[in-house]
């Protein structure tokens, strides 16, 4: 089939990518021009582990390109996979309204306009009505890949919501899905307002999960219980299972911060309750400055001092930094006045652009040397292979639980961590 992407970042190019390797003719449009020309010099412009060599082996299927009326010439559907950030507390949609405009103006014949960008119940209605007298429909197709496991979670996904209004475009999306259905992935078909909720929920249910266990991780640390014992117990009862309830600095990243908190916009909108979600909220701003609330413990005033910061990015495996607990810690540290000797094999020149007064080095060891604590941020699994007497640090916040607690001490360390002893 021939499709467009309109919007290249992490979603909309793992999407083009992935829709290739499936062998469809892809066409992804963004309107930044920068971008679309490193995509046609062949370089990429995100850390997404797979994706140049995937983008490589289905270079004859993807065309990149600014000019969203020839990517949409022909094409039996478009994706819109742009970007919806917080605004004041609710998603933004001008980007996805100002595509459907577009795609408006620029659409001779039928088309589904399938909406990937995260999007608040009743936005495919509203994105209908721009198309009114247009034979174009809507369809949602929200997407639950994650960074850094981005094309795992696309070519074998747990399920492929869709949520349509029409029987066509119930089989337009039916035939873009059908490698991945003929190989046993389920695909759930729904209405549209339901496909959008179900985004939501998900990203809010598994943010609320990670919150729960930090809610109890204090407890266990005052209590002399282990919260990751805590939750292996928890996460053998299949009614639970085991994963997302890692206790931790806090989630970050470009989705669960922002859906929570669109979300508990449309709750109150909607008058209904969003008290669980505004708690799961103040949990992670509480536990994204826990590590300096440890760290004073031991060095009361931060002024002068050097602290060793290892991870940048939000979680492992991407260069991504939107909402990064790092980046409340760097802010706190410098308002402090403490020196800061950072880490981040992959989010470095992210975080450099913010802030270019630190001190960034080549390898985690060595953001240790003069540092008088170091605070683990990010779990990267190069920082679990480290020999820690390496380290130089002689206090260490583990913000991860990276390390074992009892080698630590033994070792010499002042060592604390997440909810255990
Ligand atoms: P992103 O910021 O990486 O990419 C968005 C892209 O859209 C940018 O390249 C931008 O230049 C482009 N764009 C903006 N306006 C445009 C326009 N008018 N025309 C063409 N291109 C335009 O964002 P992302 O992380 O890919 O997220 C996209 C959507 O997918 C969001 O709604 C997000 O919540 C959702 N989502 C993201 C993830 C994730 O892990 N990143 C996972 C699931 C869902």
């Amino acid at each position: 089939m021939k499709l467009a992407i309109v919007g290249t970042g992490y979603v909309g190019l793992v999407t083009g990518t992935c829709l290739a390797e499936l062998g469809h003719d892809i066409t992804c449009v963004d309107i930044d021009r920068e971008k679309i020309g490193m995509l046609n010099q062949g370089e990429i412009p995100i850390y997404e582990p797979g994706l140049d060599e995937l983008i490589e082996k289905n270079k004859e299927r993807l065309t990149f390109t600014t000019n969203l009326a020839q990517a949409i010439e022909g094409a039996e559907a478009v994706f819109i996979a742009v970007g919806t950030p917080d605004k004041h507390g609710r998603a933004d949609l001008s980007a996805v309204f100002k595509v459907a405009e577009s795609i408006k103006a620029a659409a001779n014949d039928y088309l589904v306009v399938i909406n990937k960008s995260t999007v608040p119940v009743g936005t495919g209605k509203k994105v209908q009505n721009i198309f009114a007298d247009k034979d174009l429909d809507v369809a949602s197709n929200p997407e639950f890949l994650r960074e850094g496991a981005a094309i795992g979670d696309f070519l074998n996904p747990d399920r492929i919501v869709v949520g349509t209004a029409t029987q066509q475009a119930k089989e337009v999306m039916q035939r873009i899905y059908e490698p991945l259905t003929t190989q046993g992935r389920p695909i759930l078909f729904t209405d549209i307002p339901s496909a959008e909720m179900i985004k939501y929920a998900a990203n809010a249910m598994l943010a609320t999960r990670i919150s729960f266990v930090n809610m109890l991780a204090p407890l266990c640390e005052k209590a002399g219980a282990d919260i990751q014992t805590v939750a292996k117990g928890m996460g053998l009862d299949t009614r639970i299972g085991p994963k997302f309830l890692n206790a931790g600095i806090g989630y970050g990243g470009s989705c669960f911060p922002k859906d929570v908190k669109a979300l508990i916009h449309t709750l109150k909108e909607h008058d209904c309750q969003a008290s669980i979600l505004e708690s799961v909220e103040s949990i992670n701003a509480y536990q994204k400055r826990l590590a300096i609330t440890k760290l004073k413990k031991f060095i009361p005033i931060l002024n002068g001092k050097t602290v060793a910061l290892w991870g940048l990015a939000f979680k492992p495996e991407t260069d991504d930094i939107r909402e990064a607990p790092s980046l409340v810690l760097i802010e706190r540290l410098k308002r402090e006045g403490a020196f800061i000797r950072a880490y981040d094999s992959t989010a470095k020149e992210a975080v450099e652009k913010l802030h270019p007064d630190i001190t960034y080095t080549e390898t985690p060891l060595e953001a240790t040397e003069t540092a008088d604590a170091l605070i683990i941020a990010t779990e990267w699994k190069e920082f679990q292979q480290i020999n820690p007497e390496l380290i130089k640090a002689k206090i260490i916040i583990d913000g991860r639980n990276v390390f074992d607690a009892t080698k630590m001490r033994e070792l010499g360390f002042t060592y604390t961590s997440i909810g255990r002893q």
